[in-house]
């Protein structure tokens, strides 16, 4: 079954909320000793298994991490399929805060167009968006991933 881009049903609304109040409770636990801005992830598989990631900042800046990249590497490490990315933060000149370019094409590699983006703010306020909506024109693999990466 195709859908749009972004779009959500059934168990994905669930999925969704569910990736919400993951990224809220993650954010907790984030490593923001250098900016304060701490950032909470979480995605959900189509399958409905979840991971998680945090904000791991370094002395060294350029060592440091996204929220949504630890989430996503760790989605891929455990061999989950990302149906949805959330990521909690504090909001950014007034707008939800959501995911980095950066972030957006590890996304676009290894969950493909289809991924749901969600930016909530600490206060649970959320939107959504497709991932192609935020990061277009993006370079997109030519063959799509259908099993372990090699
Ligand atoms: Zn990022």
């Amino acid at each position: 079954m195709s859908r749009e881009p972004g779009a959500l049903t059934g168990n994905e609304d669930e999925r969704l909320h569910q990736a919400i109040a993951m990224a809220v409770e993650a954010r907790a636990s984030a490593y923001a000793r250098y900016s304060g801005f701490a950032m909470g992830a979480a995605v959900v598989g189509i399958d409905g298994r979840s991971t998680r990631g945090v904000l791991v900042e370094n002395v060294s800046l350029g060592l440091s991490m996204c929220a949504e990249r630890v989430a996503l590497f760790t989605a891929v490490t455990e061999a989950v399929a990302p149906a949805v990315l959330a990521v909690c933060a504090p909001r950014t000149g007034g707008q939800l805060t959501f995911p980095c370019g950066a972030c957006l094409q590890v996304g676009l590699e290894v969950a493909g167009a289809e991924l749901v983006i969600v930016a909530v703010d600490p206060d649970g306020v959320h939107e959504r968006a497709p991932l192609l909506t935020l990061l277009t024109r993006a370079p997109k693999r030519h063959t799509p991933i259908t099993g372990p990466a090699g």
